[in-house]
């Protein structure tokens, strides 16, 4: 105890701890994530400006040290070494460090180096995102963002086509559109979900087919950050003959493509459907 029976905090055991902040409302950050905040000797951050107004809101003077993935093997052994004798808490700009931000090197290099790690658990924007979305979440895939070529965005979508689950991604407001666009080309039907400044005082959830909420957001361009979540595909088993439509679209496409087009037609499994398109072939 000190003279004014302030209790001294313990020091804290060395090794790296992943903190999660939050993403847009700082009453979500968590009690052990300012306790372990207060109490670590370094935080590594992606950007000190930002961290730096984090600390700042919790009333936390505490060294900051710069980190991304592309930081280069000397800043990740120099943060390692450190985290052998000291406390370094990991954080990124906002939410849970390495969901689609810097620290999986980090981490990784840490667990072979022997470096005790602990996480501490908070906000993350996929998670929010699924949660206010309402859709089903028994299953579902987070894929990070959608590439920002036309090309790439459609194979990256189509990759999951045969997917039953909900399909999570991060957007950017300027891209949105775009990707909707191509979303009501594959899946017309499928329930779509656009989560908007989560946590924040402009938070809307928008539902709907991916033409409707294309035509809305063209009207209204979207401002801030974006979760955008693409319901399952309905669970209807296909009733017709698959093998018709293999054949037919072979008189014109390449096995490959006849597989994809069935696939996307019809639901079922576009790796089965190769596979029969090749034997109808011979
Ligand atoms: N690691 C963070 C997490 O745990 O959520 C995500 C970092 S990623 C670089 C940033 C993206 O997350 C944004 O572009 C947006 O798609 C999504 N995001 C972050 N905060 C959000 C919020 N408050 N509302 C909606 N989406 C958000």
């Amino acid at each position: 105890m000190t003279d004014n029976n302030t209790p001294i905090p313990e020091p804290l055991s060395a090794g790296l701890y992943i903190v999660a902040t939050p993403i847009g409302n700082l009453g979500d950050i968590t009690l052990r994530a300012v306790d372990i905040l207060q109490r670590c000797d370094v935080v590594a951050c992606e950007d000190t400006r930002v961290t730096g107004k984090l600390l700042k809101a919790l009333k936390i003077s505490k060294r900051m040290q710069r980190y991304d993935d592309h930081s280069g093997e000397g800043a990740r052994a120099s943060l390692i070494d450190r985290a052998r004798t000291e406390a370094v808490a990991l954080v990124s700009d906002a939410g849970t460090p390495i969901i689609s931000d810097p620290g999986f090197r980090l981490v990784k290099d840490a667990r072979e180096a022997g470096i005790a790690i602990t996480t501490l658990p908070g906000a993350c924007a996929v998670i929010a995102g699924l949660t206010l979305s309402a859709l089903p979440n028994d299953k579902f895939l987070f894929a990070g963002f959608l590439p920002v070529k036309e090309k790439a965005r459609i194979a990256a979508l189509e990759e999951f086509a045969a997917t039953k689950a909900t399909l999570i991604y991060y957007e950017t407001g300027p891209r949105l559109v775009k990707s909707l666009h191509a979303i009501a080309e594959i899946w017309p039907t499928r329930e779509i979900a656009v989560a908007r400044e989560i946590t924040k005082l402009h938070e809307e959830c928008r539902k709907g087919s991916a033409a409707q909420l294309a035509e809305y957001y063209t009207s209204n361009p979207p401002k801030g950050e974006i979760v955008l979540l693409i319901g399952p595909p309905e669970d209807q088993a296909f009733a017709g003959d698959p093998d018709a439509l293999l054949a037919e679209a072979l008189k014109t496409l390449k096995i490959s493509q006849a597989a994809g087009e069935v696939a996307k037609a019809t639901g079922l499994d576009r790796k089965v459907l190769y596979a029969r398109a090749m034997e109808l072939k011979q």
